[in-house]
């Protein structure tokens, strides 16, 4: 049985960057910049480049004395994010970034653009502890939570892109962050939370983006999930289901050994209940593994009645795996018996498939490490 490692500050903070201006609150970072002898108002003056124009290169920000220009770190704006590579397909519709941290780990985020919307998927761990066997991330492990300002960092990156007009057919305002990059969101808790504050809270504060418009998927972590219900905040949750009956999902999804389908339903609709937000539950469609009928029929036997919707994702297959997406007609009729059972229920469009950036292919650690290899 693959050991869930929760990662709860298991490597400390002395693996986490150099602090930014995103980490901290307005407040807190007046109080930063004070203790660095420069004025308050610099506080505002750095948040309002950062998070209303998405600039994140000092050396741009010409109105601030030369000094602090030169000096990245006392402006609060260090460099945490190195791009190693972009790529791009969907005729420029989406984009995968890898990048370098400061310690060398590796994350990737993606940018998907619509007709209406444009959605960043973003990282928020190195790696993942979770082990789920169909996911290239889950297959390396975790190598460390990312901090607050590591995963805005991502959102502000790909808002500036979004803003250059560079996503094809697309809006050029940002509008969506969905939490399904590399890393399991909720085993990252107190930073996930803060990083929610912050793109929700106006500029210069934040991002503004609304509540609505950032999605946070989960493995199932109860305890995270029925805090998360208690903040406030009337964000998307997702529910990486994948199999209705716990012997399957044990398989597919190994924290569900700590906790059950039914008790992680049963704090996805307490979080229904307290935010009035219809949950999310994902369910990769895997060959003849999780797409039998019966197995439909008993999703949506637990889901009818509820403030529910069921995606339905493709599954992505990664290197090694031994396991393929379900076939079309068998995809047709699990659709179809889910919503005779009054589930509301979509087919995720699997963006990034051929740059690897689709659901569940996220592995830069792999990737480099074949790519150092090959370049030996
Ligand atoms: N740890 C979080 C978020 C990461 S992944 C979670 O598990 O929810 C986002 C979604 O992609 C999850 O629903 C995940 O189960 C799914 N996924 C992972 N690997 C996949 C694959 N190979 N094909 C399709 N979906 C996959």
């Amino acid at each position: 049985m693959p050991v869930v490692d929760f990662g709860a500050g298991r490597r400390g903070r002395a693996a986490l960057p150099p602090v930014h201006l995103a980490d901290l609150d307005l407040p807190g970072r007046r109080e930063a910049v004070a203790a660095r002898g420069l004025p308050g108002f610099r506080a505002n003056q750095l948040s309002q480049h950062y998070f209303a124009r998405y600039v994140r290169d000092v050396a741009e920000m010409t109105d601030l004395p030369p000094a602090l220009r030169a000096d990245p770190a006392a402006a609060l704006l260090p460099p945490l994010l190195t791009a190693l590579r972009e790529q791009v397909c969907d005729g420029g519709a989406t984009r995968k970034t890898v990048w370098r941290l400061h310690d060398g780990a590796l994350v990737e985020s993606v940018l998907m653009g619509y007709a209406d919307r444009v959605t960043a998927c973003v990282s928020s761990q190195a790696g993942c502890g979770m082990a789920c066997p169909f996911c290239a991330t889950g297959q390396a492990g975790l190598t460390r939570n990312l901090s607050v300002a590591e995963i805005v960092d991502q959102v502000v990156h790909l808002a500036a892109v979004a803003a250059s007009g560079a996503v094809s057919g697309a809006p050029a305002r940002l509008s969506r962050v969905v939490f399904m990059g590399m890393g399991e969101p909720l085993a990252n808790y107190a930073r996930l939370v803060q990083v929610l504050r912050r793109l929700t809270a106006p500029a210069p504060e934040g991002l503004g983006l609304s509540q609505r418009h950032l999605t946070v998927s989960t493995v199932g972590l109860v305890p995270a999930m029925r805090k998360l219900a208690q903040e406030g905040l009337a964000v998307t949750l997702a529910v990486s289901l994948h199999a209705p009956d716990d012997a399957l999902r044990n398989e597919l999804v190994p924290v569900n050994q700590r906790w059950a389908v039914a008790e992680v339903l049963d704090a996805a609709w307490d979080f229904a209940a307290q935010t009035g937000r219809r949950v999310s539950i994902e369910y990769a469609m895997i060959k003849d593994v999780n797409d039998q009928p019966w197995r439909a029929d008993l999703l949506g036997a637990l889901l009818a009645g509820r403030l529910a919707h069921v995606n339905l994702i493709p599954l992505n297959p990664t290197p090694g795996s031994r396991w393929d997406a379900s076939a079309p007609h068998v995809e047709r009729e699990f659709v179809r018996r889910l919503r005779a059972a009054g589930v509301s229920t979509t087919v995720r469009d699997t963006r990034g498939r051929e740059i690897d950036g689709a659901c569940g292919q996220l592995a830069a650690a792999e990737t480099t490490g074949r790519e150092r290899k090959a370049a030996q």
